[in-house]
């Protein structure tokens, strides 16, 4: 599992290929409402250039499904980039073709080039090796820093690592290192909390954590399905009932490792302005929601997660987005905060409530990889990381 890093090979006067995950939030004006994506591949990118390299970036944009879409193009990214940088970053509006070739053929140990979004190519998705030979005739080394897209098998995130030698960046070297950890030789006790909306999201993470995890805490949404495996009537609940038989035959195999809510809070509408109350699971009238976990529930959580060496975290405990029903997630969040473990948390929803609770700083690592962290807690190998060389 260990691959690769820019620290293993030597970039100078090299050209390196670093396929970045500048995948940023527009706004309807085009301009960039959240940077966190081009800050996070800053420290790779001042590597390589500190150590004698020429830079070449790619990443997609947006879904323009193999079409040039004006509003996904990376100019932005290049103006945000420069200044982040204190260089200036060149950019052409091909990902390749002649005037890419050419830009990237007269670099100097330094320069910094953005290529368009390879998403303007149709090969990118295709993973056509025609597109990746011609990305990689560009460079001399292909560094893939993009754990968000490394679920992906595309040609700018896997198919171009067979035509070129290929390392991890930094960003997705400290990615597969820390979530590598707590899979294969966690501090333990190793505690998970999954939740969010749907429990058909998140079964092959559940059943892969099953024989590593010591305990799994279940809030959110998902928790509902589970309950209704116990013949709990749900009222108005979010239940998934195509996987309440998974749900049931995950409880029987569990044992006491999967530990369900023992209070929530519920709503009589699915808004802030709702009347709520904290009820048992197993007392949902008609007309009423559970939308969080209740207080007894946010104790034991936390206090679970006190007492544990190595903590993961996936999908907010509630409704977080309407206040009245955030209690939950926003307990968590503190919990890993104050705790002494090494603590994981991925999902981007999961990232926001972790940001919103004002506690971000004190998390031992939030995953830049939505998809990709989900799949890599599953135990799927991701086709971005396996294409890397091996140390
Ligand atoms: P992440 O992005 O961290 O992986 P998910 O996308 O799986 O998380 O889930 C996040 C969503 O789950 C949030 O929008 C939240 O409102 C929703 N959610 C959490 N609890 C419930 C609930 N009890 N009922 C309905 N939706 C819920
Ligand atoms: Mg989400």
């Amino acid at each position: 599992m260990t691959k690769k890093t820019i620290l293993d090979v030597s970039v100078e006067n090299k050209r390196v290929l670093v396929r970045c995950d500048f995948n940023v939030p527009l706004d309807d004006a085009g301009e960039i409402t959240d940077d966190l994506r081009i800050r996070a591949a800053v420290p790779t990118i001042q590597y390589l250039l500190e150590h004698g390299a020429a830079v070449i970036l790619c990443s997609h944009l947006g879904r323009p499904k193999g079409k040039i879409v004006e509003s996904l193009r990376l100019d932005p990214v290049a103006a945000r980039l420069s200044e982040q940088l204190g260089v200036t970053v060149k950019k052409v509006n091909e990902v390749v073709g002649e005037a890419a070739a050419a830009a990237a053929l007269s670099m100097r140990p330094g320069d910094v080039l953005l290529l368009e979004n390879t998403r303007f190519e149709p090969g990118d998705e295709k993973n056509d090796p025609d597109l990746s030979r011609k990305l990689a005739a560009l460079a001399d080394l292909y560094v893939n820093d993009a754990f968000g897209a490394a679920h992906r098998a595309h040609a700018s995130t896997a198919g171009v690592a067979a035509f070129l030698p290929a390392v991890s960046g930094l960003l997705m070297g400290r990615e597969i290192e820390v979530l590598g950890k707590a899979l294969e030789a966690p501090e333990r006790p190793l505690v998970v909390i999954l939740g969010g909306a749907k429990i058909s999201d998140k079964i092959g993470v559940i059943e892969n954590l099953l024989t590593k995890a010591d305990r799994i805490l279940i809030g959110g949404g998902m928790a509902n399905t589970f309950f209704a495996a116990r013949g709990y009537e749900m009222g108005d609940s979010l239940v998934e009932q195509d996987a309440i038989s998974t749900a049931a035959d995950l409880l029987a195999r569990a044992g006491s490792i999967l530990v369900l809510p023992e209070d929530v809070v519920l709503a009589d509408a699915f808004s802030a302005q709702a009347n709520a109350k904290v009820s048992l699971p197993d007392k949902v009238e008609p007309g009423w929601r559970i939308l969080d976990i209740g207080p007894k529930t946010a104790e034991l959580y936390e206090r679970l997660i006190a007492g544990a060496g190595t903590v993961i975290w996936n999908g907010p405990m509630g409704v977080f987005e309407l206040e009245p029903f955030a209690k939950g997630t926003f307990a968590v969040a503190r919990a890993l905060a104050a705790s002494h473990a090494m603590t994981i948390v991925g999902g981007g929803d999961s990232a926001a409530a972790v940001q919103e609770s004002g506690v971000a700083d004190s998390i031992g690592h939030i995953s830049t990889g939505g998809g990709a962290s989900l799949e890599f807690l599953e135990g799927i190998e991701l086709p971005g990381v396996a294409v890397l060389e091996d140390k």
